[in-house]
């Protein structure tokens, strides 16, 4: 085995409504300082807030969509 030490990332999985194909979308860290002063953090433990990418695109057929999390849009259909 390398002792080379593999790096875990946060990331979200998605299916492909065209080609059925399995996606990987990296998630996006954000360092609680960052965020703090920006927003209202009420969020006591000492971990990282992650967003997803309001846009995929397949990387097998290049097909585009907007991303949901939860059922959540990230942002509104009409806009
Ligand atoms: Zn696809």
């Amino acid at each position: 085995m390398s002792e080379l030490i593999a790096r875990l990332h946060h990331a979200f999985r998605w299916d492909c409504d065209e080609c059925g194909r399995e996606n990987f979308e990296r998630a996006i860290s954000l360092e609680k300082g960052y965020l703090e002063g920006k927003i209202t953090v009420d969020n006591d433990e000492d971990s990282d807030y992650v967003l997803y990418p309001a846009i995929v695109v397949c990387e097998h057929c290049t097909a585009q969509f907007l991303s949901s999390f939860n059922g959540e849009l990230e942002i509104e259909e009409d806009e």
